[in-house]
């Protein structure tokens, strides 16, 4: 028994069941977090869609090799952080930890690499078995895009330009930070690993232990590494730029003049890796100025191009690519909560029950009454129809259900905390005459109303 209550996340104690709590590093998502979330959702697409990106949607679940083939088996996503299970038909599948690798998947499976160039957005959650801590969960929501097809160094231009103007617009102008690298072409790019192998083998007793594993996989790696004990050789590793053939430097060079040209800020980062090992030439990290993360919490987007994806995943011809990632759930925690745009204020409706005439003294269960009353069901009715015809006109209205179990001072509290603006109140003896009570919140006049001109009172 002990392991099935494990499994269901419900504890027995003293024969009480003990509230579910939620998994490890996943959190539930609600009041101003999800409105600042679906704030920085509606801007990023409708970005994506002035830039021209189509809207596409990939599964969650994904055959593992489609992470396994591309991210590198010495990432730390496939080498400790995947979810990957055996399902009851055998097949080993994974929960994405990241977009690109299953968009680059549904390209090749519904034959779009014909059809060429692409470019997409996408949004949703993914899923890395991390150590959690603030700004780093186990299941987080990223927004990025991809434009395949296009290798001319105007492309790189164009998505980082769009993930500045995003970043912008949603509100973090003057605490955001573009740093940007090349990783250069393939020559260029194994020259440099000779080198940085030779140089951290030298060095090799002052690195940590998974490091070491991956001087000879993969020493780039290491250059990307967060563990502190690493830091001071990363730090005086030689860096790629010195390695750069001059088609690569020239390539770099036009995608740096071309930021400036666009008033794009940005810092050239020699060191600056991407942990991923599908990369080449551009990469880039939009860092925030944030005093709440540590160092490793600072990087709310990133991206960079990768040339070799499409055929590393069976594509049978080499596809330019590149594309970024945003992090929601940083970005969500970096917002202030003032620069969410002011939402609609509803209106609501409160029905006046009619008490006297459904509550006989002798009767005790008089709530049934007043429920069931008819003639109460009248007014309900009424009020009803009227939030209908209000929400037609586009009005947000809150109809306010069961009035006869709180006295008014409670349902105007509670409507108060939805920042409405207006109550209007329906009352049998007003509505016998065509009228309604409407009590502005703001200035507390209160006032009858003739019903057909509840329109003009309300909107001011
Ligand atoms: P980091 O260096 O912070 O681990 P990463 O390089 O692994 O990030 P990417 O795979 O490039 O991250 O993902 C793009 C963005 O997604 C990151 O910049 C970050 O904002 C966000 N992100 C990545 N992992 C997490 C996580 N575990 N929790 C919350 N956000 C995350
Ligand atoms: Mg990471």
């Amino acid at each position: 028994m002990a392991t099935l209550t494990k499994y269901v996340n419900i504890e027995f104690k003293e024969g009480r069941i003990e509230p579910a709590r939620p998994v490890r590093g996943t959190h539930d998502r609600f009041g101003t977090e999800n409105v600042k979330y679906n704030h920085i959702l509606k801007i990023a697409t409708s970005i994506a869609e002035l830039y021209c990106y189509n809207h596409v949607s990939t599964p969650i679940l994904e055959s593992a090799q489609v992470f396994e083939r591309t991210l590198g088996n010495d990432s730390d996503i496939v080498g400790k952080e995947l979810y990957s299970f055996i399902d009851k038909g055998d097949d080993k599948l994974t929960l994405r930890p990241e977009g690109t690798a299953g968009v680059v998947r549904a390209l090749i499976s519904n034959n779009l690499l014909y059809d060429l160039p692409q470019k997409f957005y996408y949004y949703g959650p993914m899923f890395r078995r991390e150590r959690p801590q603030k700004g780093r969960l186990r299941q987080f929501e990223q927004f990025g895009v991809e434009l395949f097809g296009h290798e001319h160094p105007t492309s790189d231009i164009e998505v980082i330009d769009m993930a500045w103007i995003f970043l912008n617009k949603i509100g973090l102008s003057g605490s955001i930070e573009l740093e940007i690298n090349s990783l250069a072409d393939n020559e260029s790019r194994t020259k440099y690993r000779g080198v940085v192998r030779e140089y951290l083998l030298k060095h090799e007793h002052h690195l940590s232990e998974d490091s070491v594993k991956r001087i000879l996989t993969n020493p780039l790696r290491v250059l990307d590494s967060k563990n502190p004990k690493d830091a001071l050789v990363i730090q005086n590793c030689p860096t790629i730029t010195e390695y750069y053939n001059s088609t690569s430097a020239k390539r770099f060079d036009v995608v740096c003049q071309g930021l400036q040209n666009l008033n794009i800020p940005y810092k050239v980062n020699p060191r600056l890796v991407r942990g991923l090992d599908y990369y080449d030439n551009t990469v880039f990290e939009f860092k925030c100025m944030n005093p709440d993360f540590g160092t490793a919490q600072g990087t709310v987007l990133a991206g960079g191009r990768y040339d070799s994806l499409v055929q590393i995943m069976g594509g049978k011809e080499k596809v330019p690519g590149i594309g970024w990632a945003a992090g929601i759930d940083r970005l969500t925690m970096i917002l202030d909560d003032n620069i969410l745009p002011s939402r609609k204020r509803p209106i609501a409706i409160v029905i006046i029950p009619d008490y006297e005439k459904t509550t006989s003294s002798e009767n005790t269960s008089t709530e049934v009454d007043n429920i069931i009353s008819s003639k109460n069901n009248k007014l309900y009715y009424y009020g009803l129809n009227l939030s209908k015809s209000l929400r037609d006109k586009n009005i947000s209205t809150l109809f306010y259900h069961s009035p006869h179990k709180s006295s008014l001072k409670t349902i105007l509290s509670n409507i108060v905390k939805t920042d409405a603006s207006h109550v209007i109140f329906v009352g049998e003896n007003e509505i016998a005459k065509g009228e309604v009570t409407i009590k502005d919140l703001d200035n507390k006049i209160q006032e009858g109303c003739k019903i057909e001109n509840i329109m003009q009172h309300i909107v001011n």
